[in-house]
């Protein structure tokens, strides 16, 4: 069965709009990304990106390495751990970790967590002191030099995100001293989706460098550094991974000058990742309801917007859709502009997209690169469409078919009679 014929079939079973998650792509990706990093590298998998428990727990599984899972909510815990993750390892990050979140993560066997600021570390210290634990925590640091020059950059500017790194050798006595915590090294994140291999090298050695430089500054010796990520994929467009061909050999020469001992694991190593490993997996279907020109322009209305996908990044995001092959060769194609059902004109997925020229109700039309930021990433509530349905696929054969349901529960209130 061709690849259009296929989709088009699980449209018709599954309905649209539908997620297609295909775990034989995903496994490529992990692969991918652990080559091109020398070996000792682990790989923390962040379920930001998404959190499908089959998803996760592929990513954990099955043959080749194992990613570890990071995670910022009790919601990411349950995943990751109803993915078969052993709690111990995971890493918890975030810059707004509640008490409670906190609590229920220790208690659930969580052991090693990022810390943004000074209270925050408290935070961590206190929740494990009251159940008797010891928190490892990393110092994630915002490095006042950080020279991210492509994608996200994370640091370097005032930001929620890290302790400035000037600051370090002020705070280090009280860093190093919060009751229930043990400080196991540092977590460096400055970048995202760097599509540019050369500067996610150099943002790299930078890194390993400022690494080096803190744990002089702290008086404690690193156990773990986590360098951070930005591994590219492309997001609801066509294209493929980024290829990062000369990364190891540069990490390894970094690291050899920075930290003669890492080959011995000191430091362990680790680099994360969201997009890299789960983009690329997941293709969007959707329906065409509706086209209809105003004022001269073509709208393609589909059954899947913004609260599909990309709610996240806001207006005017292209995204290129597969054609239909048309008989005999080319079809014929025009330029329209893609929007969701939505009742907001922000619900536009992308403007001057080129679809073919017979597109009309009732068709359907692939956005590829969507198994990142897809579902959660969006504004699933706004206006009450039903979630679309995310369909597991792995050697061909259908694993698992899933929704994600809201509902709004009450509780007793005072005065109440029931
Ligand atoms: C969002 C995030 C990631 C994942 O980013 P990608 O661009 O999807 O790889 C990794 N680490 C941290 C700290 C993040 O906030």
């Amino acid at each position: 069965m061709t690849e259009p014929d296929r989709l088009r079939e699980l449209a018709d079973e599954f309905g649209t709009p539908l997620y297609l998650y295909d775990l034989d792509r995903l496994d490529d990706a992990r692969r991918d990304l652990f080559g091109w990093l020398p070996e000792e590298f682990e790989v923390f998998y962040a379920l930001k990106a998404n959190p499908h428990v089959d998803l996760v727990r592929a990513l954990r599984g099955g043959e080749g390495r194992t990613c570890r899972a990071e995670i910022s909510s009790t919601g990411e815990l349950a995943a990751a751990l109803e993915a078969g993750h052993d709690p111990a390892r995971i890493l918890y990050t975030g810059p707004g970790k509640t008490p409670g979140e906190l609590r229920e993560a220790i208690g659930l066997g969580v052991r090693l967590f990022s810390a943004e600021s000074l209270g925050d570390l408290e935070h961590i210290g206190a929740a494990a002191l009251a159940q008797d634990a010891v928190a490892e925590c990393l110092l994630r640091i915002n490095d006042a030099t950080a020279q991210a020059a492509t994608g996200v950059r994370m640091t370097g500017r005032p930001t929620q995100f890290g302790i400035d790194s000037e600051t370090l050798a002020d705070l280090a006595p009280r860093l190093r001293s919060v009751p229930g915590t043990s400080l196991a090294g540092l977590h460096l994140f400055s970048q995202s989706n760097a599509t540019d291999e050369d500067a996610l090298i150099a943002e790299f050695r930078h890194t390993i460098d400022v690494a080096a430089r803190i744990e002089a500054e702290l008086g404690v010796p690193l156990r773990l550094l986590d360098i951070g990520g930005g591994f590219a994929s492309p997001y609801g467009q066509h294209g493929r991974r980024t290829a990062y061909p000369n990364l190891r050999a540069a990490l390894e020469a970094a690291l050899d000058t920075r930290f003669p001992q890492w080959r011995q694991g000191t430091p362990r190593l680790a680099v994360e990742s969201g997009r890299y490993l789960v983009g690329d997996c997941g293709t969007l279907l959707a329906s065409v309801t509706n086209v209809k020109t105003g004022r001269g322009r073509t709208f393609v209305v589909l059954d899947a917007g913004i609260n599909t996908f990309g709610g996240l990044s806001g207006l005017g995001r292209i995204l290129p859709v597969s054609v239909r092959p048309g008989p005999g060769g080319a079809a014929e194609t025009r330029r329209v502009t893609l929007a969701g059902p939505l009742c907001t004109p922000g619900d536009t997925l992308g403007r001057d997209v080129e679809v073919p020229a017979d597109l009309g109700p009732g068709d359907r039309v692939a956005i590829p690169n969507t198994g990142a930021y897809g579902p959660t990433a969006s504004l699933l509530m706004f206006l009450g469409r039903p979630a679309p349905a995310e369909v597991v696929v792995r050697d061909g054969d259908v694993v698992s078919v899933s929704r994600i349901e809201h509902v709004r529960t009450y509780r007793k209130v005072a005065g109440e009679h029931d």
